[in-house]
């Protein structure tokens, strides 16, 4: 069983690697970890020269390496035979011009170039030409997309950084080729061929463009993807602890309340056990009657509930018993007394509480009854011993001893009834004695 102590730290250590994973990630992120980049150099691609020549123009050049060997010189002196006279430098990015290469993911192309023109303030033509068999075909070059931007690079060596949103298809192409309005877009996806051109306006003359480097730069992750996906992460991670804690609380509970179902079996079968032990304690096992044991709370109880002022009761003692169980031996005799707690239950109601106060002497208490109505109650008693018919075929008589108090003291009234009984034995049994001074009080 996982212990809650462990449980919480497992949930702080999770949470930590989670922490330290994201500070990592966010780190990585601004010191550029997530920059990629593709690079063009001219070592790696074939830079080509390509002029106005075969459409009528007269411009002269060629594309040769750079002195240093780390670039490509573009020298061409454009010629007036062209209404549009231009040169460049293209380069193929692939061998096959239908599988060209996604630039899609870059958001910006640099160029590391100088540019040397007959006038100040000369730019260059840029064009990044998109293959895509719905309007293109490998026949036909010009059916590339000319995304395309113009800019004014610098005389002396440097980067110049060109966004790749800023691109426009050009309106010619899209006029020329009848392009639908779908397709009339910038389109960066599959791009086989670069070319750098001079500008839409150039100057007649002697024109060196020197490319040391062209490069894409984008990232491999955008900073709202990275905090999206460590948004996502947290929010998973923070929802699956508290699915687990909900989990282990429903767990902890069915398992308390199992517990706590089975505690009270056990309690209510124990209080039951207890319960069956008091009436065997209080319970006189040859007769069922009640015994002597806890009879004084028992009538305490019973003496508030009847709400009466008076209480009485009787002893009543077999006459000659030891007899009878010398005659017909101990058996008989626990026969009779057996009869005897049945003659003493049906004379009696059920207020009254018969007690076997100890061998063949008996306790009648009658918290409901007055002397007389206790006394009526002796004499049935006594009547029906005289009138059953005992087991042994004998006759067998009682004597009972009756007494009353009003003041609730139930030692004092036993001895009072105990005392009306020696009396009946002394007058010669088979009778019924009242306390004297019951008697004169009543
Ligand atoms: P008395 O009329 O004066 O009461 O005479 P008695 O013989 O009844 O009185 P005594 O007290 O001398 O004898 C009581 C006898 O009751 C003695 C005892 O053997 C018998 N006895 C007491 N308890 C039991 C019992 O549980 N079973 C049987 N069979 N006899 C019992
Ligand atoms: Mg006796
Ligand atoms: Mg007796």
């Amino acid at each position: 069983m996982v212990s809650l102590n462990q449980n919480f730290s497992r949930t702080v250590f999770v949470l930590f690697v989670l922490a330290f994973f994201s500070l990592a990630a966010v780190t990585w992120f601004y010191v550029g970890g997530a920059k990629s980049e593709y690079v063009i150099s001219p070592s790696d691609y074939d830079f080509r020269y390509i002029d106005d020549t075969p459409r009528g123009g007269d411009t002269l050049g060629t594309v040769s390496s750079a002195k240093d060997g780390k670039g490509a010189v573009l020298q061409c002196t454009l010629g007036e035979g062209y209404k549009w006279p231009f040169c460049e430098i293209a380069i193929s990015l692939t061998k096959k011009i239908q599988n060209g290469i996604d630039l899609s993911n870059y958001h910006s192309m640099v160029i590391e170039a100088s540019y040397k023109a007959p006038a100040p303030d000369q730019r260059l033509r840029v064009y990044l030409r998109n293959y895509n068999e719905e309007y293109s075909n490998t026949e036909d070059p010009v059916s590339l997309k000319f995304n395309g931007i113009e800019y004014g690079p610098s005389e002396t060596m440097g980067e110049f950084v060109l966004p790749l949103n800023s691109f426009q298809v050009l309106s010619w192409w899209i006029s020329d080729l009848n392009v639908p309005l779908k397709n009339a877009g910038p389109e960066l996806n599959n791009i086989s061929l670069i070319e750098i051109a001079t500008g839409s306006a150039p100057v007649i003359g002697d024109h060196t463009l020197t490319i040391k480097s062209i490069r894409f730069e984008g990232l491999m992750v955008t900073e709202a993807q990275l905090f999206r996906t460590l948004t996502f992460m947290w929010m998973t991670v923070v929802m699956i602890i508290l699915g687990l804690k909900y989990w282990q609380s429903r767990v902890t509970y069915a398992k308390e309340r199992r517990r706590a179902d089975k505690l009270k079996k056990i309690n209510s079968s124990l209080r039951q056990q207890s319960e069956t032990l008091s009436v065997l304690a209080t319970t006189d096992a040859l007769t069922g009657l009640r015994n002597r044991t806890e009879i004084y709370p028992v009538l305490h109880k019973h003496l508030k509930a009847s709400k009466k002022q008076h209480c009485s009761a009787l002893c009543i003692d077999l006459d000659h018993f030891k007899a009878v169980n010398d005659t017909y031996g101990h058996d008989m005799g626990d026969r009779l007394l057996v009869d005897t707690a049945q003659i003493l239950r049906d004379a009696t109601s059920t207020s009254d509480i018969v007690v076997r106060w100890g061998g063949e002497e008996f306790v009648v208490f009658c918290p409901t009854r007055n002397l007389a109505q206790a006394t009526f109650l002796a004499e049935k008693i006594r009547y029906a011993f005289e009138n059953y018919s005992w087991s042994h075929g004998e006759s067998m008589t009682c004597s009972v001893g009756v007494a009353s108090t009003s003041n609730s003291n139930v030692a004092a009234l036993i001895a009072d009834a105990d005392d009306a009984l020696y009396q009946a034995k002394q007058a010669g049994r088979n009778r019924v004695e009242v306390y004297v001074e019951a008697l004169m009080a009543s």
